[in-house]
């Protein structure tokens, strides 16, 4: 039996990515191990997204380098941003022990490589195999559909990624995403539903829908469907307890979006969207089409509509030009809105973007350190603070797996929680009381599992 290994670096997509890869190979009679010395076929999943995840992948690419030579039958592929919609020759000349280079989202490739070195035989047993296979989910609309995004091998995860758009047509111009991922694509609306459909049958309770500006879904078809129409779709799903979507751009945060994850309980109370910086000058810099003050209002108005939302943001330090000023503005811009979680990126310099190529990266690499250990310092009290609030409170967990003996799941606000628990919980939803928090994480005990309380002694005996 041949075994494959897949490395994932990056983003939620490239997770997502990685699993189709895995599901595609195990059509082909292909097993998983997390052991190099017994893969036939490694996968690396690359992200370049920062210069830091492109030496990281190259970095891994060269340790690859004796295991593919080390054995003629092994097969090395390399996936993703590193590749882009089309492998340059620079690249192919610079890795020639890489077999397969494979663009973002696409497992073809690979299932054509190691088609093509496969007998008869072999490939009429697999095809047997792939009529019976459990992912050939059917529904009466679609009935050939499959479901791309989960492996065959091991339990089902209980929450799970669903990519719902490809590519970006932004141009951000710090990003080298839309370079490297394509122009922006939806997937067709019964493709999407007949997937989760199918993943909720295998037991996924939650769904995470994907896309570089997820609420930007179907404006690439005239007269598709919205996202607003798709997660009406999906919440009419049976069994599918939860559901998420990210990243979402200011500029398409609707009213009509906004309303649904109010009144549908099945959406989550938390969004994603990055505001990048804090400053109008940089923002235009970076052509992220608003200003501080519009992303401030948004902020107010997703607060007034969907209440106890977490909102998670993205933000960039050091890009060009950026002066201490400008960088207070963003510091502020946090103090102010306390938003539930920030990622925190220094900027570097990506190929072919319009920063790299027009713009000076011209704020020092100590500089870029002191702006990002400043914001993660802010984010780490702020994230403290919003996690003690829930101290003493039920929150209601989705309990994803065990770790460390305890039961690891999360709250609809995207907020980890620890519990003990002899039941086995996995994939339900369960009530916790919170009695510890941090920053980053919580613990608590199941509701029906708390010590009684002892009703108090009566102060005094009532005579008649
Ligand atoms: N469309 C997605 C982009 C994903 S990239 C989104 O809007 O979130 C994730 C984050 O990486 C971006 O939000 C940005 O904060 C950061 N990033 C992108 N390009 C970068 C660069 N050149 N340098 C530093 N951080 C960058």
């Amino acid at each position: 039996m041949r075994k494959y290994l897949i490395w994932t670096i990056g983003c939620q997509m490239n997770v997502a990515d990685s699993t189709h890869v895995g599901a595609e190979l195990e059509k082909l009679n292909i097993q998983p191990t997390d052991q190099l010395h017994e893969a036939d076929i490694v996968v690396l999943n690359t992200c370049v997204v920062r210069q830091s995840a492109e030496d990281k992948a190259v970095g891994k690419l060269g340790s690859l380098k004796p295991w593919r030579r080390q054995d003629p039958h092994r097969t090395l592929a390399l996936m993703g941003c590193m590749v882009g919609v089309k492998p340059s020759s620079k690249l192919r000349q610079a890795f020639p022990w890489v077999d397969v280079f494979m663009e973002p989202s696409e497992a073809q490739p690979l299932v054509d490589h190691l088609r093509n070195r496969m007998i008869e035989s072999e490939l009429a047993d697999i095809e047997r195999r792939q009529l019976a296979q459990r992912y050939q989910w059917q529904d009466a609309d679609t009935p050939t559909a499959s479901i791309k995004h989960l492996s065959l091998a091991g339990e089902p995860p209980v929450a799970a990624y669903v990519p719902i758009v490809y590519g970006c047509s932004h141009a951000c111009t710090y990003c080298i995403i839309p370079f490297r991922r394509g122009i922006e694509r939806s997937r067709p609306l019964p493709e999407i539903v007949n997937e989760v459909r199918g993943l909720v049958a295998q037991g996924v309770r939650e769904i995470t829908l994907l896309g570089q500006i997820v609420d930007r879904y179907g404006y690439d078809w005239e007269g598709h469907a919205n996202l607003v129409d798709l997660l009406h779709e999906v919440h009419g799903i049976e069994g599918l307890y939860r559901i998420r979507f990210l990243t979402s751009h200011p500029n398409y945060m609707t009213d009509e979006l906004l309303e649904a994850i109010a009144h549908l309980p099945k959406i989550m109370p938390h969004i994603e969207v990055p505001i990048q910086a804090g400053d109008d000058e940089v923002l235009a810099q970076m052509k992220r089409g608003y200003t501080a003050d519009d992303y401030r209002r948004l902020v107010a108005r997703i607060r007034q509509v969907i209440p106890d939302v977490a909102i998670h943001t993205d933000i960039i330090v050091g890009f060009p030009g950026e002066t201490e000023t400008q960088f207070q503005a963003t510091y502020d811009i946090l103090e102010e809105l306390r938003l539930e979680k920030a990622h925190l990126a220094r900027y570097s310099p990506r190929p072919g973007t319009v920063s790299a190529r027009r713009m000076i990266d011209d704020v020092p690499d100590e500089e870029k350190r002191r702006r990002h250990q400043l914001l993660e310092a802010q984010h780490e009290r702020i994230s403290a603070a919003y996690n003690l609030r829930w101290q003493d409170q039920c929150v209601e967990v989705l309990v994803e797996d065990r770790h460390k003996g305890k039961w690891r799941g999360r709250t609809p606000q995207n907020r980890l929680v620890f519990f003990e628990d002899a039941r086995d919980l996995r994939g339900q939803l369960v009530d916790v009381r919170i009695t510890w928090t941090g920053p980053w994480s919580m613990q608590g005990v199941a509701v029906d599992q708390e010590p009684a309380l002892v009703a108090p002694p009566l102060a005094f005996t009532l005579t008649s």
